[in-house]
């Protein structure tokens, strides 16, 4: 069989496939010297070769346009091979292959694989028998829409929180995918090609075709060309933490030539990375989405040298003579000079019964933006007061039916920034519902209804709705540093003044105070929202990274 996948992959293909070698390598060179400038032609000896290439070829996102088959092979009759390559290219145009009239054939063909065209062998001249033929199919699959897929595809469940997770991942580390249900006929085409069912998805498929079935974050990052592993053992400059501070960190330490290592638990951006749109960001007057600018931030990293790991979670930092140590979740470390923790915070629950089971299967949590084309039309039900809810709010409206806000407190004004207040009273189809809590949330495949209370009234009311999306504020992802670093009653990192407000710290031995950035581990530095009494902006957090990016070359000078 010659199937050449990788030459020229954006060629749509011919496929011919016959038992009788000879046969075989005349129908592949009379459709090469004719078609083969603008099509790949795919030749198979018998029907189950035929099938292999055609799944690879699924897998991979390339086009079939037409496919000719011989009708008598041993193992599967063409009419039997047509059945399945149907399955796989439904589209693709078919050829049956005879020797001889056989009418019984030609009838069966039709009828069970829709055959566009029954060709009697031998065909010569080629001109005359074959390629009218093969060129009024050529034109018919033409003009309708084949449009090549050739990025990631992702199979699963509709109301899968995996599913949504694997989509959410991909979409934060700017890897383009595209997104089938397994229950609508291209998802079920592509189960087939990969060998899969829906017992166990979802499943992932490569622009190389590579399978994945419920793959994890690292192995998913792996396979779509996110480096998940430090190419060396010692660096100066380990910044944990891949949010507006990490990426700022990053870019200012490689550019001011650190050898440089960003380490993030997920996808670079942090919460940044799921701001619908930040419009306080300088150099920015129309807004900008933080999706847009973090990942320029992470090529702008990348571009001057810095080295960036997704999926990697630090669970220890720890000085060791002058290097500091960091402990990854598997037990692997690497060594460093200096380190700058940057690893933001994370959302708080919505404590309401029913909700952490449909987390991920209507219950979201900070990110509405890879779920808001699914809100099209529909009601949606946001929590919180602050500014992260209101632009999420807003962003929703624009696709969604009718959006609520639901509030706990008695005003939005105490909460949320002005000019947000302003922009959702002017918009019809949000609703703020004040003094309200979501006291439990029900459904069994995914979210269906809402119970919600007035806390002045203390009545309750059941609210159908497929969409919620909390955003009740933050926690500091820092138990990690339990006994190494110094944090407050409240988890966020001290540093700087803050460490010494009653002298030094414990342990502290240097002559000279911490820095401003510095924890109580010397060469350890705090930068965004991590660091207690931080300002929670983006352009804090930019701000702080490549400062403590400046207190680290300090450092370094008197190393
Ligand atoms: C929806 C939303 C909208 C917002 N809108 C605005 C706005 O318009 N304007 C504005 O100024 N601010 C806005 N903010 C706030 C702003 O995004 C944050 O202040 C900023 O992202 C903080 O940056 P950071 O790098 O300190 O932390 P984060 O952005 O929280 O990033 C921390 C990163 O560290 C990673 N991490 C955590 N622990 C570990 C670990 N152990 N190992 C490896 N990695 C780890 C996390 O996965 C995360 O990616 C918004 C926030 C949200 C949620």
């Amino acid at each position: 069989m010659t199937a050449p996948p990788q030459q020229q992959p954006t060629r749509p293909a011919i496929v011919t496939v016959d038992d009788d070698p000879g046969v075989s390598r005349a129908v592949a060179r009379d459709l090469r010297r004719r078609y083969g400038e603008r099509y790949r032609i795919v030749r198979a000896d018998s029907g189950a070769d035929a099938l292999d290439a055609l799944r690879e070829m699924k897998l991979r996102g390339e086009l079939v346009a037409v496919i000719l088959a011989d009708y008598r092979m041993p193992q599967m009759s063409g009419i039997e091979f047509l059945e399945q390559a149907m399955d796989l290219y439904p589209t693709t145009r078919r050829v049956l292959l005879t020797a001889y009239a056989d009418t019984g054939a030609a009838i069966d063909a039709i009828n069970i694989v829709d055959l566009d065209h029954y060709l009697l062998k031998p065909w010569d001249p080629p001109e005359e028998k074959l390629y009218p033929v093969v060129d009024a199919l050529l034109d018919a699959w033409q003009a309708s829409d084949h449009r090549p897929v050739p990025e990631t595809k992702v199979v699963g469940h509709r109301w899968s929180a995996r599913s949504s997770e694997i989509r959410e991942f991909l979409a934060r580390n700017q890897v383009p995918y595209r997104w089938y249900l397994c229950d609508e006929p291209e998802g079920e085409r592509l189960l087939a090609a990969a060998g899969a069912d829906d017992r166990r998805l979802p499943l992932v498929i490569t622009p190389d075709g590579e399978t994945l079935i419920e793959p994890s974050d690292t192995e998913l990052a792996s396979h779509v060309g996110l480096a998940t592993r430090p190419s060396a053992d010692f660096y100066d400059l380990v910044v944990i933490g891949g949010g507006p501070a990490g990426l700022g960190a990053a870019v200012y330490g490689a550019s001011e030539g650190l050898r440089t290592v960003l380490v993030e638990r997920t996808a670079t951006g942090g919460q940044a990375g799921q701001s619908s749109r930040i419009d306080n960001y300088l150099g920015f007057p129309d807004g900008v989405s933080g999706a847009q600018l973090t990942d320029r931030a992470r090529r702008q990293a990348l571009r001057f040298g810095a080295e960036l790991i997704t999926t990697r979670e630090v669970v220890g930092v720890a000085p060791c003579g002058s290097a500091r140590t960091v402990t990854f979740s598997d037990g692997t470390t690497l060594d460093a000079h200096t380190v700058i923790l940057a690893t933001g915070v994370s959302y708080r629950q919505l404590a309401a019964p029913g909700c952490e089971d449909l987390s991920g299967r209507g219950v979201f949590y900070g990110s509405a933006l890879t779920e808001a084309a699914n809100c099209a039309g529909r009601d949606v039900y946001i929590v919180g007061g602050a500014n992260s809810a209101g632009q999420a709010a807003l962003y929703l409206a624009r696709q969604a039916r009718s959006v609520t806000l639901v509030v706990r407190g008695k005003s939005l004004d105490e909460s949320m920034s002005y000019y947000l207040t302003q922009q959702i009273a002017a918009i019809d189809n949000i609703t703020v519902r004040t003094c309200t809590e979501v006291v439990s949330a029900r459904g069994t495949e995914h979210l269906e209804e809402l119970t919600l209370r007035d806390n002045v009234s203390g009545v309750t009311e059941i609210v159908p709705t497929k969409w919620l999306f909390v955003f009740i504020g933050a926690v500091p992802h820092t138990d990690w540093l339990e006994g190494v670093i110094t944090r407050d009653a409240k988890g966020f990192v001290l540093a700087g003044p803050d460490l010494t407000v009653e002298g030094r710290p414990a342990g502290w031995t240097l002559d000279r105070p911490p820095y401003h950035l510095e924890t109580n581990v010397p060469g350890v530095f705090v930068a965004g929202d991590a660091r207690a009494e931080s300002a929670k902006r983006v352009a804090s957090a930019v701000g702080e990274g490549a400062m403590a990016v400046m207190l680290v070359h300090r450092y370094l000078e008197r190393l």
